[in-house]
């Protein structure tokens, strides 16, 4: 399949976009046409294995660049590695709700998801072309965590992750800094998530630095992660809905970087019958005010329970925009230029009342989080992390007593925040691969939030 630019300048195939990552003339890439699953399809996808959907939805977007077998064994592999057979369960918690379990991966968050098909992705086009691959990227946590364990230990790969000093949580530090191998550095910002991401961003924007080094990006404006992604919003309608292939599931999802809810969204285009798209934000909540008021700006970031949230620009909204204004690359353009010099983006009239039809949102607070895990815990024997209760609790506000059935995706496991469960009160055990973190040595370099500091270290580590 062909893919195109939210900025419309750049067209290319699937491995293409996928090493570039974010397209040369500044946009995010998209299919040059999503392409369509019927209500008959859609039936016959019912009882398969999570690995079989996934082949099924992913067919029309790889199209013939990569051989059938070899992707059969790739999806295979990437799967493997989870600890459930299932890949992503589904439970279900209390009446009408059901939480989707993302975290069955390697480092206990949905990222894994993507990244451990990303990371075989690469190792795969990186044997067949002989394509170097320098990986880069920012995190708040989890991101960096998921993309170095996809990677480790893998021949002609290179990862180096910028996460902001001292505001990831004690987990997600020792999963990215513990691993001791040649091929990965941690680069730790004495700044905030925002400021790494905002260095990569300018190391991408750069072309001839990001051809030079072969940079490759395992943020979701990578396409592969969204396309990942894509898969569980299927797999867990299928789980829940009526046979009918025409019941309405909403999905509450606790939103960062918009890509995750994007990946729902691009689900329904292709077909499937999601009703609403409730975005749960936590107390940075620009994407909550866009969605309420149509208006989207930047203000003071916020430091909360749920870390992997807390960001002021969502780097995956403006895919969003090009299906709102009709998939017109120099309507995207105007607006991102004008977003660059005045600091905002308004949707109002119809525009603002279709954003309101694909999305409900609700702006969850520090202290409704806590209460929402607390709550859980008592009344359902379920205990929730930070992430997946801003969704849980923005279904309770929204959604409880409005009818229909919701899923609600479980971003992270509770273990991996444990700050916001002591917090409750609450005492967890960990699971082994947690537990052990704890014993091992962590290696990572602490850098300013400079460019020109990241660059230094990057060409040292690319020798
Ligand atoms: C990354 C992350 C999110 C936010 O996902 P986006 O795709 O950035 O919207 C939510 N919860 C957890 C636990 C995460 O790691």
């Amino acid at each position: 399949m062909e893919f195109v630019s939210t900025r419309g300048g750049v067209r290319c195939g699937f491995i293409e976009a996928f090493l570039q990552g974010l397209a040369n003339d500044g946009g995010l890439f998209v299919p040059a046409h999503v392409p369509k699953v019927s209500k008959d399809e859609l039936k016959s996808w019912r009882g398969l294995s999570y690995q079989e959907l996934f082949l099924k939805i992913a067919a029309p977007f790889v199209g013939d660049e990569i051989p059938e077998q070899d992707l059969k064994k790739l999806v295979h592999d990437s799967y493997s590695t989870f600890r459930s057979p299932e890949v992503t369960p589904v439970q279900p918690i209390a009446d009408g709700l059901y939480v989707l379990e993302l975290f069955h991966g390697p480092t206990f968050a949905f990222k894994d998801v993507a990244l451990q098909f990303m990371g075989n992705l690469y190792a795969y086009v990186s044997q067949k072309y002989g394509e170097k691959i320098h990986i880069i990227g920012a995190t708040s946590g989890d991101t960096g965590a998921a993309a170095i364990h996809g990677v480790k230990s893998k021949e002609g790969i290179k990862i180096c992750i910028l996460h902001p000093h001292g505001k990831v949580s004690k987990v997600q530090e020792l999963q990215m800094t513990s691993l001791l191998d040649d091929n990965v550095l941690n680069l730790s910002v004495r700044g905030n998530f925002d400021d790494c991401q905002q260095i990569v961003k300018e190391l991408f924007s750069d072309v001839a630095f990001k051809s030079e080094h072969s940079l490759r990006a395992v943020n979701s404006i990578n396409f592969v992660r969204i396309l990942a992604q894509t898969v569980y919003y299927f797999y867990a309608y299928f789980k829940v809905a009526d046979d009918s292939m025409t019941e309405e599931i909403h999905f509450s999802v606790p939103t960062g970087n918009f890509g995750d809810i994007f990946a729902g969204y691009l689900a329904r285009l292709m077909g499937l019958p999601a009703g609403k798209f409730l975005l749960a934000t936590n107390e940075n909540n620009i994407l909550e005010r866009f969605v309420n008021d149509g208006v989207y700006r930047p203000e003071n970031f916020k430091t909360t329970y749920s870390p992997a949230m807390d960001i002021q620009i969502a780097s995956n909204f403006e895919r969003y925009l090009y299906y709102l204004h009709g998939e017109d690359g120099a309507a995207v353009t105007r607006i991102m230029n004008d977003f660059r010099e005045k600091g905002l983006i308004a949707a109002e009239g119809d525009t603002l009342r279709r954003v309101q039809s694909d999305f409900a949102s609700y702006a969850v607070s520090n202290a409704a989080c806590l209460e929402t895990i607390k709550d859980y815990n008592e009344r359902h024997g379920y205990l929730l992390d930070p992430h997946t209760a801003c969704g849980v609790a923005a279904y309770e506000r929204m959604f409880k007593n409005g009818g229909g059935k919701c899923v609600a995706l479980a971003t992270a496991h509770p273990a991996k925040f444990d700050e916001a469960i002591a917090e409750c009160g609450i005492r967890q055990t960990f699971p082994e691969p947690i537990a052990e973190l704890w014993d091992k040595p962590q290696r990572m370099t602490v850098v300013d939030s400079d460019k020109q500091q990241v660059i230094e270290q990057l060409l040292a580590f690319f020798k």
